[in-house]
């Protein structure tokens, strides 16, 4: 679906107007005709009893017009903006309208765009039984939108729905080889530099942590590697590292998860989805700053190949670890990565991963755990989350009473922390190989990041959470 901008209101046009609250005065500013039409619209509110919750909507036929309220004014955010308009186009999608104009206030174009984008969503390729009735908006255009908004917007959408598609194909069709070579054929398709390396280069680099849980498959793991260099190169622009967590599929390998939690395991390689997805958008925003995306991949099974509980790993960065439990693997993964990760001497380094179901239980499943060893990293995210409507929440690192908990009698740590504070010490293991003086944000999106009932502009399955966040923080990183 696009969505672009247009300079007049045609008469035939399908218009949805987005109010504030029961308010009229948007109608009344754009449409030449309203005093005839008022009392028309005032019928219909009446009838329907539109009360101008967020959300809610009534539709005229003749004219064919909407109108879709955003709320009490005091209340209304840019996310009311994003979720009002997934309603639009998931409205339109069900009245089979192809076109539409939407009204509006035009600060809020790039927002609107993201939310159209992302409410007529779906993941239906494999569906195949009602297929002909299935309809596509074709484009709606927003009067008088900001140009540059838009394209952002559409760009910002874009990758999250491509985050999507990849989380919901599920790990018959992507695996770490499978994985690699989309990464490799999207992100050189945009001009970025790709490197996939393989189960070898991975022993010889001594990531034994990512070859460790990925042995246990049929399909080696591998490790990718995403680069974005800004086209002026200024001396002075800033590095930022994109770590992904990218289990294809987790059964929880020897420590094998029970049927309830195997399912939708899909979803445990979000991290890296999410990765391919910013760093394709990156090369088509082009800011002036450089940025490495980073992604092991691996699939976690259970299998005479497999590791082991009590097994001690050598990490590529010395450390050592007890294994403890092998379904906590992905921060067995992600310290390699994260060590690798370090080396390139990037200033800040964001990780995002489908951690722990501790934090899925401390937070919910539509909020994700931020842990940062800088505050002022913290609190950029923070704020730039109120604004995408990603929801974050800031979780303590400096429990030193929590981190003895991972401490193991015979390696240097151990790859988990008991039940209590189960997010915070798996954050604290994948510290240890953050090196010093690197900026390091953590979000654990365990709960977020896959969806089992529709919300706001999120369907059914994978949501791409993280993702405008991340690529607003790219944008706004100086
Ligand atoms: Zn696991």
């Amino acid at each position: 679906m696009l969505v672009n901008p247009v300079k007049n209101l045609k008469e035939d046009d399908v218009k949805i107007f987005l109010v504030e609250g029961t308010s009229l005065k948007l109608l009344e500013d754009t449409l030449k005709d309203f005093k005839s039409l008022k009392p028309k619209v005032e019928k219909v509110m009446e009838i329907e009893k539109f009360k101008g919750k967020k959300g809610e909507s009534i539709k005229l036929i003749d004219p064919l017009l909407y109108i879709f309220s955003l709320g009490e004014s005091e209340k209304i955010t840019e996310d009311a903006y994003r979720e009002v308009a997934a309603k639009v186009s998931a409205r339109l999608k069900k009245d089979k309208i192809g076109k539409a104009v939407v009204i509006a206030d035009t600060k809020y174009s790039k927002a609107i765009t993201e939310g159209l984008m992302l409410g007529v969503y779906d993941f239906d390729k494999y569906r195949t039984k009602d297929k002909e009735d299935r309809f596509d908006v074709e484009a709606i255009n927003i009067l008088n939108g900001n140009q540059k908004d838009i394209k952002l917007g559409s760009i910002t959408a874009d990758a999250q729905i491509f985050s999507r598609n990849l989380v919901n194909e599920p790990g018959c069709v992507i695996n770490p080889i499978t994985l690699a070579n989309i990464a490799k054929e999207e992100c050189e398709k945009v001009g970025l530099e790709v490197h996939v390396y393989d189960e070898k280069w991975i022993q010889e680099q001594g990531m034994n942590g990512l070859w460790m849980v990925g042995k246990g498959s049929e399909t080696p793991p591998r490790f990718i590697h995403i680069i974005y260099k800004p086209k002026k190169n200024k001396k002075k622009s800033k590095k930022i590292a994109i770590v992904g967590k990218g289990l294809t599929f987790d059964s929880g390998g020897l420590n094998i998860k029970t049927g309830d939690y195997m399912r939708t395991m899909k979803l445990d390689k979000s991290g890296a989805c999410n990765t391919i997805a910013i760093m394709r958008a990156i090369a088509k925003l082009e800011p002036d700053v450089e940025v490495h995306g980073f992604i092991g991949a691996a699939e976690n099974m259970p299998d005479g190949k497999a590791y082991r509980p009590d097994d001690i790993i050598v990490f590529r960065n010395g450390k050592t670890a007890e294994i403890d439990n092998t379904d906590a693997e992905g921060r067995v993964t992600l310290a390699d990565v994260l060590s690798y990760a370090s080396e390139q001497n990037p200033d800040v380094i964001i990780d995002m991963a489908t951690l722990t179901g501790a934090c899925v239980v401390a937070l919910g499943e539509f909020t994700a755990g931020l842990f940062a060893n800088d505050q002022t990293l913290a609190d950029t995210l923070l704020n730039i989350s109120k604004i995408t409507g990603e929801r974050l929440w800031q979780l303590p690192l400096d429990d030193e009473n929590l981190r003895e908990k991972i401490k193991s009698p015979v390696a240097d740590i151990k790859n988990t922390g008991g039940r209590y504070g189960g997010a915070i010490t798996a954050a604290m293991f994948l510290q240890e190989f953050i090196a010093d003086g690197i900026k390091w944000a953590h979000l654990d999106i365990a709960g977020p990041a896959f969806t089992e009932k529709e919300y706001k502009y999120y369907s059914k399955g994978g949501t791409g959470f993280g993702v405008r966040t991340l690529i607003d923080y790219i944008l706004n990183t100086k």
